[in-house]
């Protein structure tokens, strides 16, 4: 065997077959390690250079490129892809102008098959269940988990099954999960409670779980790493800047930092900072705290996908957070959609809690955290199309506390040309 599990608190190991998502000694979250010097192939630059642009499975996706540090022991046959990844670095002068960096680049993976980053891990969960044998899966979510979810098990023709809240979820997101087929269950509790249930009815049942807390998530998701990396060259950046609900990406990133450093990628570890939105802000409270004494929050905030207020991944994040010396930052709702409003307006869009990451190098700009002269990667983590509630909202100056501050008003006109020409005048 290549790849264990392993416990990340007492280290219990256990076969890759396993189905369990928690340590049984101890209780502890979940790695897949793996062993990268077992093929006999070194892990180089060139080797992953050399399949940019290739045709053919499964080196044309964007996680699978990376197969020796995703998954080096899965039979490249058994393999679940939707040519995920291979999403967009964008060099952004507009941005950075507005978050006050002279070098910011933003890694759009609202540009996934599905509209979000969720599709990296699910291509690696879904492998992951097709090899264990599993007919059903299944997941909680605020949205884009669902959807990714929807699709990838359609396609691989396993039965998918959502948890979904039975208020505030994003129109587009709600529409991908009943169109791809999946069983939707909305329930009259919020995503804290539904990873709750999720969890225990599919131990009942013998249903596979694929939230983040299922560590081949994380697997995949490493790749927004890899990528973003190998597009700027594999010079690392001065800081990564991500949004931070449950906390896999958080998760994921620092593990494919560490990995990358270890098999000599990248010659330096950058910081990570974790933005929350100041309603959905546990880990910003823990990590003021000195992370003592964890208290979950009731979570609220317009950025509905990271609208979590007792994220599964904590033990992780704060591994990340040492590993990376990474912060954490909170930024407010109003902020989030300012920022979204100058994504959007320079023409690259994305859906609210994306922009938290602009919203935050802003505010870290500000507060003396990040440098002007400092080079930042930010993460665009959903598509501007999964919430257009939100963004008609804003502009509309409908949105219950927030003013906006860069606002596009529709005009109205009769049918009457003088009218529109001096509209346009
Ligand atoms: C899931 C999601 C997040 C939060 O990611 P976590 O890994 O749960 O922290 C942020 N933005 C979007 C668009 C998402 O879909
Ligand atoms: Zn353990």
């Amino acid at each position: 065997m290549t790849s264990i599990l392993q416990c990340i608190d007492c280290a219990q190991q256990y076969p890759i077959h396993s189905v369990i998502y928690a340590c049984q000694a101890c209780g502890g979250l979940l790695d897949v390690k793996h062993d990268f010097d077992a093929g006999g192939l070194k892990i180089t630059r060139e080797l992953f250079d050399g399949r940019l642009g290739a045709f053919a499975a499964p080196y044309n996706s964007g996680v699978w490129r990376y197969k020796e540090l995703v998954y080096p022991g899965i039979d490249a046959s058994g393999i679940v892809s939707r040519m995920e990844g291979n999403t967009n670095l964008y060099a952004m002068p507009r941005v950075a102008a507005f978050a006050g960096v002279e070098n910011l680049f933003l890694k759009h993976e609202g540009e996934n098959p599905t509209g979000s980053f969720k599709d990296r891990g699910m291509t690696t969960g879904v492998t992951q269940a097709k090899a264990l044998g599993m007919q059903r899966v299944a997941c909680a979510s605020t949205g884009n988990t669902s959807a990714s979810m929807a699709s990838y098990a359609a396609y691989a023709g396993l039965q998918g099954i959502v948890f979904l809240q039975d208020q505030q979820i994003a129109m587009g997101k709600l529409a991908q999960g009943i169109a791809y087929g999946a069983t939707c269950i909305q329930i009259k509790a919020d995503f804290d409670r539904n990873m709750e249930l999720v969890q225990q009815v599919s131990q009942r049942l013998g249903i596979y779980v694929l939230n983040s807390i299922n560590p081949f998530r994380l697997e995949g998701q490493k790749s927004i790493m890899f990528e973003a990396l190998q597009q700027l060259r594999w010079q690392a950046p001065d800081w990564i800047v991500a949004p931070g609900g449950n906390l896999g990406n958080s998760s994921a990133f620092g593990k494919a930092l560490l990995e990358m450093l270890e098999v000599g990628l990248i010659d330096r570890m950058p910081r990570l900072a974790i933005i929350q939105a100041d309603g959905a802000n546990p880990l910003y409270r823990h990590f003021r705290a000195g992370f003592r004494n964890f208290e979950p929050v009731n979570a609220r905030t317009i950025a509905t996908a990271i609208k979590i207020g007792n994220p599964v991944n904590l033990q992780k994040a704060i591994r990340t957070l040492e590993w990376t010396n990474g912060l954490v930052e909170e930024v407010s709702d109003e902020q989030i959609m300012d920022a979204k409003a100058v994504v959007d307006g320079a023409g690259i869009g994305c859906e609210p809690a994306s922009a938290c990451s602009v919203a935050g190098v802003k505010k870290l700009v500000a507060n003396g955290a990040i440098k002007p002269g400092d080079t930042v990667l930010a993460v665009l983590t959903g598509n501007i199309l999964k919430d257009p509630e939100a963004t008609i909202g804003y502009h509309a100056d409908q949105l219950a506390g927030i003013t906006p501050g860069a606002r596009n008003r529709i005009l109205q006109a009769d049918d009457d040309i003088d009218q529109i020409l001096s509209l346009l005048a």
